[in-house]
């Protein structure tokens, strides 16, 4: 294979390694980002939990406050009970003191009821924390490992780049030029292969006449469609090996 040729091989295959590699560093931060997201989402339910938690301590300590107001109301009526002229009054009295008894009773179901909601909640809120921590720690571990991820990728273009400059400098500056100028056109594809007789770039069919001079690979050829260098890959047969 001519030499020229053989290098160009090589430099479309480092072009095309840094070319994914830095896809896959684009896609990074936006993973990054996802992972954060989800951090929100975990501190935002969190807080939603905590948030029911304090709702019901604040109802509790009003239940609290009613609660004694209502015993304090008790004894101030039961106070009067003593003060009473008629038995009509004292009757009276006792009614109302009754009412208020039956009032207390309900409020203190209420804050029973309230006690358990509390107690219920406090008991999600704790185990909420505690997995929050482990998924916390889980998306941390992932956020490293793509840090991680992105200094390797990055050290890996660094030394495809030296790589690179060694080829350039085995490849005349007018191939270069050319090269340059069809991976521009071509979005980074400027060396392929023809395989059964058609360009792997733009899919023309290539002339038997060409076809059959580019299999020889002496020389550097182009796709006469899309221009792109054009190389030819023996493929071993499995019947000639088997013969
Ligand atoms: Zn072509």
């Amino acid at each position: 294979m001519s030499e020229q040729l053989n290098t160009l091989i090589k430099l479309q295959n480092i072009d095309s390694l840094i070319l994914s590699l830095k896809q896959k560093l684009e896609i990074i931060p936006l993973e990054i980002k996802k992972l954060d997201e989800k951090i929100q989402e975990i501190d935002k339910s969190f807080e939603n939990e905590r948030k029911k938690v304090l709702n019901l301590e604040k109802i509790k300590k009003e239940k609290e406050r009613q609660i004694e107001d209502i015993n304090e109301k008790i004894r101030k009526f039961k106070e009067k009970t003593s003060q009473v002229k008629t038995n009509k009054e004292y009757q009276a009295l006792l009614k109302e003191i009754e009412l208020i008894e039956e009032n207390l009773k309900k409020e203190e179901e209420n804050f029973l009821i309230i006690l358990y909601k509390l107690e219920e909640a406090n008991k999600n809120l704790n185990q909420f924390r505690s997995k929050i921590d482990l998924d916390k720690k889980e998306i941390d571990k992932q956020k490293k490992e793509l840090e991680d991820q992105k200094v390797i990728i990055n050290q890996k273009i660094e030394n495809l780049r030296e790589d690179r400059k060694k080829l350039i400098a085995e490849l005349s500056s007018e191939y270069y030029e050319e090269y340059r100028e069809l991976m521009k056109k071509h979005k980074g594809l400027a060396v392929v292969e023809v395989k059964n007789s058609v360009c792997q770039g733009c899919f023309l069919h290539i002339p038997p006449q060409l076809y059959v001079e580019i299999k020889i690979n002496q020389s550097i050829y182009h796709c006469p469609q899309c221009g792109r260098f054009l190389y030819y890959k023996a493929e071993e047969k499995l019947e000639e090996a088997k013969v």
